[in-house]
Parts: structure tokens; C-alpha cells; sequence
């Protein structure tokens, strides 16, 4: 597929939130970051809502989102672009990927893998290998289904994802795989990207046609990305992306990867746990400038 991304001269920064809650401060974070580098390498600052997930993305979280960059103050550019109008993009990329034979339906459940994990481990007395962040590398039931069997489910209806078969993406892809990561001072170095250990990972969901991986690498070359700016959770996951951008013939921008905050537990803030939003921080009397004094962000320094 052909990308022609708008090609201003200047980098291309981007800040991407799930409406799937309020912001909190670790999003303060990565959008001050996003804000401080651009700014130090006089680059463009997108804002991209990422609500692919219907089911957990509201119209008041998108508010909530522009409201609360717009009080701490950061000026993204006023085209902002909602992943949920671009299924189409992505099922492009998706088609592009799907004629090289590098993805297949695969109909296996949470709890199926699970029990064959579970299985295999009782009878072998090993651990199943997991992926960076944890969950089972997919066993690969599916993968060797008669292409005919295949599309008999899936036209009968049985749900299912769409898996890129990574060890045909990887010969496809035929080179060792690299990326570059920037520092705050500009100094790049390069990376190994290793997508083999996240296995046969998911690019098209059961009630979504895509997924994080897929709708980020397309959305990141169509808007003419070229410095992510990103947490360090996201960190392993860049080696998908790269494997994509390769397999599509798009770009691959620079990384950089910041801190992430913690509770007092050690954990990642998160919405699921009740992290303490920048709203109700507003609402109790916080100011912007406290935020980017906590956050070390005071005089623009990423
Ligand atoms: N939407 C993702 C999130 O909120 C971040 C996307 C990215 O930086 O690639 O975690």
C-alpha cells in the first residue's frame, strides 16, 4: 500500500491516549514529554485519540482528553485524529498482509489456550514460555488449519481473531530487525528488535477489526510520525510495530521511551486502579504549573 505522509521538513510528534477514562498523571507525563521534545527539536505535536475499542471508549473521555491538555496548557495541532473514522486504513494494511499469507483466522478462546497451556506444563513439568508482558505465547492451534476448514468456520460465523504468523513474517521480512532510539539530547543508538518472543500476536480482534499494534503503525506512517515518544511499557512492544512497518513498507520513526510513574506500590498508575485523575487534581486546587514542577517539566526540559 502506498503511504505519501505529509512531509513538513519538520519532526512529527505525536501524544496518543485510549478514551477509556479520565487522564491521570502518568498521561500528563508522556504528553509533556511528547511537548518538551518537540519543542526542543522544533518539531510539529499531533494529538491522536485511540478509541479502536468501541465497547470501552466514550464521547465524554474524548472531552475529558482535550480538556485536560488544553488546561495543562499544551497546544496540539487542531487536527486531531480519531482511529474509530480509519477502520478502513487498517483493514487495508490488514488486506496487504493477509494476501502475502502472513495472517490466519484463529477461532481458540482465552480459556482453551489457557487449559493447553495448562496441560502442556502438567505434562511436561515446564513453564510455557510468555510473552514480554506476561500472557502465554499463542500455542498455534490454528496455524496449521486447512485453509478450507478456515474459511468454512469463519463463514459459519465462529468467532474469531486474525494472528500474523510471526515466523513467516520474520523469513519475509528477511533481515535482522533494528530500530533507533533518541535521547532527551538527541543522541540515537540502535536497538535489536526481537518480535519472535510476543509469538503470533493478534492483529484483528473479535469484535474489532484491528488492533493496537496494527491501528498504531498505520496511523503513525499516515500521519508522518517520525519521533514517538512513548513509556517505557510500551518498550518491548515496539518490536511488533517494527516487524509491521517493515512487512507494510512504512517507515520506522525514532523512539524514545520515558519513566513511568509508579503508586506506592511499585505498579504503572492506571486507570483500572483508581489512579487519581488530573481532573479531581484540578478540582482540589492543583494547578497546571504544579504539575509540570512535579513532573520536572518546569522549564521545558524533556
Ligand atoms: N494508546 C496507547 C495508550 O494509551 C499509547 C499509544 C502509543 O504510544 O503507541 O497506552
Amino acid at each position: 500500500m502506498a503511504f505519501i505522509p505529509p512531509d513538513s521538513g519538520k519532526p512529527v510528534f505525536r501524544f496518543a491516549p485510549s478514551p477509556n477514562g479520565r487522564l491521570h498523571l502518568g498521561h500528563a507525563l508522556s504528553a509533556l514529554a511528547n511537548e518538551a521534545l518537540a519543542q526542543k527539536m522544533g518539531g510539529r505535536l499531533l494529538l491522536r485519540i485511540e478509541d479502536i475499542d468501541l465497547t470501552r471508549s466514550r464521547p465524554e473521555f474524548v472531552a475529558g482528553i482535550v480538556e485536560d491538555l488544553d488546561w495543562l496548557g499544551i497546544a496540539f495541532e487542531p487536527d486531531v485524529r480519531r482511529q474509530s473514522q480509519h477502520f478502513d486504513d487498517y483493514a487495508a494494511a490488514l488486506g496487504a498482509l493477509q494476501e502475502r499469507g502472513l495472517v490466519y483466522p484463529c477461532f481458540c478462546s482465552r480459556q482453551e489456550i489457557r487449559a493447553e497451556v495448562a496441560a502442556y506444563e502438567v505434562e511436561t513439568g515446564r513453564p510455557w514460555p510468555l510473552d514480554p508482558d506476561g500472557a502465554p505465547l499463542y500455542p498455534g492451534r490454528c496455524r496449521g488449519l486447512e485453509p478450507r476448514e478456515a474459511i468454512r468456520r469463519s463463514t459459519a460465523g465462529e468467532p474469531h481473531v486474525l494472528r500474523l504468523d510471526m515466523a513467516k513474517a520474520l523469513i519475509a521480512s528477511g533481515k535482522a530487525l533494528s530500530y533507533a532510539v533518541f535521547d532527551a539530547d538527541g543522541a540515537i543508538r540502535t536497538v535489536e528488535a526481537r518480535p519472535e518472543r510476543w509469538g503470533d500476536v493478534v492483529l484483528a480482534r473479535k469484535d474489532v477489526p484491528t488492533s493496537y499494534h496494527l491501528a498504531v503503525v498505520v496511523d503513525d506512517a499516515l500521519q508522518g510520525v517520525t519521533h514517538v515518544v512513548r513509556g517505557r511499557d510500551l518498550e518491548a512492544a515496539t518490536d511488533i510495530h517494527v516487524v509491521l512497518q517493515h512487512l507494510l513498507g512504512l517507515p520506522t520513526p525514532l523512539y524514545h521511551f520515558h519513566r513511568l510513574l509508579l503508586d506506592e506500590d511499585g505498579r504503572k498508575l492506571a486507570k483500572s486502579r483508581q489512579s487519581e485523575s488530573l481532573a479531581e487534581l484540578r478540582d482540589s486546587g492543583v494547578r497546571p504549573v504544579d504539575i509540570r514542577r512535579q513532573l520536572a517539566f518546569a522549564s521545558g526540559a524533556g
